[in-house]
């Protein structure tokens, strides 16, 4: 995979990332254990699958710039590695260049 597409995978993922750090900022308060509804992370411009996860999985997860949820089968073997399989969602690490961008606009660092 070239380095143009991987950079450009990497981008759309981390505009879903902001997105899901908007809704998680959003959740009511003391709503720890029920599900959020999250956008999937993967870098299909036209995917609209939504994934719920409680707010401690979600910040599991966010605690690593690499990581990012995705349904399953939207992950992308190219671009990144799957660390975790759940039953309605995987959990992915970026590798090379989808890495870098990744670390790079981590809203969190
Ligand atoms: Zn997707």
């Amino acid at each position: 995979m070239d380095e143009d597409l991987q950079r450009r995978i990497g981008h759309n993922e981390v505009v879903f990332r902001d997105v899901n750090e908007g809704i998680s900022r959003g959740r009511w308060p003391g709503e720890g254990a029920v599900p959020i509804a999250f956008r999937c992370e993967c870098g299909e411009i036209g995917c609209s699958q939504m994934i719920e996860l409680t707010a401690p999985e979600y910040e599991r997860i966010r605690a690593s710039s690499r990581r990012f949820f995705v349904a399953s089968a939207h992950e992308i073997p190219e671009a990144e590695t799957v660390v975790e399989s759940h039953a309605d969602y995987l959990i992915v690490e970026k590798r090379d260049v989808a890495a870098r961008v990744a670390e790079e606009t981590d809203p969190r660092s």
